[in-house]
């Protein structure tokens, strides 16, 4: 890596470390580049990974079933090539990385065999996991992986603000090392940043999740696919500060039950409690207005609830949930679209590359089937990092003069705005919209965009480019559920109900 007191260069540089961040620089540095890890993460719960419970789907010698459980989840619409890709790799890469190189300690059974669990969806038991808190499991060995690794730096609390391009190929980024912006070009840039979870008040993500990514890579004008396909988890907590409760609790037998004590998916899906997340989402919000509450009964498990699932045990301890039932109602959860990349992660500009969930690869289509996020990240973060070793050397380009100077700017805006922002995305952009509302999200969020935009640029701080970032991100995904009128998968649109109010409001 070449240094110099402007900026720094690298072969490759990776944007992000979650699983997708980390599999593209363990894969890079495999084929001999140096490479330079940035991640604004301080901590390793800034990723999605580090809270991902159910487990790592494999396709336990049985591909065909696995492709057709992704598609069917998807409701057909996932890229059948891309779903190819994912299981053809699967097993190979949760062999040679997670359980050869990493040795991380999946859940077996007294025997000595691997215990795989089942969720919703999937015609089969064939998921890794360690305890519910997989992720947690996965990503802390990666990353002291990562670090130790010779060819790899790693650059914490480091935010990528903006792509460099030069000649319509991507040269690097733009970071907030300094308070004027610093230049890291590179022959590669991998964008691993993660999904969108921030933009909505209920969301399971961590709030790093603004879709930097999403919005960086849009804005230097690389396409983006399927942003209406924000996925909500059916059964997140209740209250507040909600917290996930895996699939992997109905799929070992946990039910739900409206206020009246009574089981009801039977009558929305014939797979009943374990119907894709779509179906079932819908179906607890519905429930939850007709009778007032859903809870998920974690009786069927007996005592494997708390032995088996610690972690979520321990969180309905802290809400102070005493006994079986525990509230839940839908919640944001995943984004199913992103930077429309190929089989090997590379977007539509030259130089540049998306894994993991600010991707969209095509395996998850409308609707994304439990436990082949963490898979897909692993399997494109790999691809992807091994196609960027082959590129071009780094070049140094003009970039954009940024100042920080800007003493009018209220300390409170970018947190003000935010808020504004995440009312519009729950109260227009949520589980149902209907093309009323989405008009309406887009009109407030155009307003907010031009408030945002007029200081971006004048000051350098991090939550301003994440406001910016997360404004860009949030019209796209109005962008996307305008232009899209057939109800699919995650994206359902209602019939418009007369309001008398303006889009404008
Ligand atoms: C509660 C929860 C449970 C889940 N359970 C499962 C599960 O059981 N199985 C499964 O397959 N999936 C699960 N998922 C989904 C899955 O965890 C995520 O989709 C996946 O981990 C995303 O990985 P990633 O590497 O793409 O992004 P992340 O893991 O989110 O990492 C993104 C990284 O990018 C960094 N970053 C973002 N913007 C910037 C920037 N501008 N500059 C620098 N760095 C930046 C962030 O700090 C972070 O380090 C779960 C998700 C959640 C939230």
């Amino acid at each position: 890596m070449t240094t110099t007191t402007e900026h720094d260069t690298t072969d490759v540089l990776v944007v992000g470390s979650g699983i997708a961040g980390c599999a593209a620089a363990l894969a890079a540095a495999s084929e001999g580049s140096e490479v330079l890890l940035v991640t604004k993460a301080t901590r390793p719960d800034g990723a999605s990974t580090d809270w991902a419970q159910g487990g790592i789907s494999t396709t336990r010698d049985d591909p065909e079933s696995l492709e057709e459980d992704i598609l069917e989840a998807s409701d057909g619409t996932a890229d059948p090539e891309a779903v190819e890709t994912l299981v053809e790799h699967a097993d190979d890469a949760v062999e040679d990385v997670l359980v050869e190189t990493l040795e991380i300690p999946f859940d077996e059974t007294d025997g000595g065999e691997f215990d795989y669990t089942r969720e919703a969806a999937h015609s089969k038991r064939r998921i890794l996991h360690v305890d519910a808190a997989t992720g947690t499991h996965i990503l802390r060995p990666f990353l002291h992986y990562v670090d130790d690794h010779e060819r790899i730096e790693v650059r914490q609390d480091t935010a990528a603000l903006e792509l460099l391009t030069d000649e319509g190929r991507v040269r690097g980024i733009l970071t907030d090392e300094e308070t004027t912006g610093k230049p890291i070009y590179a022959g590669a840039t991998v964008l691993a940043t993660g999904g969108i979870g921030a933009l909505y008040e209920r969301s399971t993500n961590p709030d790093d999740a603004t879709g930097d990514g999403i919005a960086m890579a849009a804005l230097a004008g690389a396409d983006v696919t399927d942003l209406e396909y924000v996925q909500f988890h059916p059964t997140a907590y209740a209250g507040d500060d909600p917290f996930l409760l895996s699939e992997a609790l109905r799929g070992e037998g946990a039910v739900l039950r409206n206020a009246n004590g009574d089981r009801f998916m039977d009558d929305y899906h014939p797979d009943a409690d374990l119907a894709p997340r779509d179906i079932v989402a819908r179906a607890v919000d519905a429930e939850r207005e007709e009778t007032g509450e859903v809870v998920l009964d974690v009786s069927p498990l007996e005592g494997e609830f708390e032995d088996e699932f610690p972690g979520i045990a321990e969180k309905c301890r802290d809400r102070g949930i005493d006994g079986d039932a525990i509230p839940v109602a839908p919640c944001e959860h995943f984004l199913c679209g992103g930077v429309d990349v190929d089989d090997r992660g590379r977007a539509s500009l030259e130089g540049l590359y998306a894994v993991g969930e600010c991707a969209r690869t095509g395996v998850h289509g409308a609707n994304r089937l439990a436990s082949t996020s963490l898979l897909e990240g692993l399997v494109w973060g790999l691809r992807a990092g091994e196609d960027a070793a082959s590129d071009h050397e780094p070049t140094v380009v003009e970039a954009p003069d940024l100042r920080n100077s800007d003493p009018d700017l209220p300390d409170r805006f970018a947190a003000e705005k935010f808020t504004r922002l995440r009312q519009t995305m729950d109260e227009y952009l949520g589980l149902e919209r209907t093309p009323d509302e989405i008009a309406r999200a887009s009109a407030v969020l155009r307003r907010l965009k031009g408030e945002v935009d007029a200081y971006v640029r004048t000051r350098t701080a991090r939550d301003l480019y994440e406001l910016r970032n997360a404004t860009v991100a949030a019209l796209l995904i109005a962008r996307a559920a305008s232009e899209n009128e057939e109800s699919v998968g995650c994206h359902y649109v209602e019939e418009t109900q007369p309001t008398g109010e303006t889009a404008d409001d």
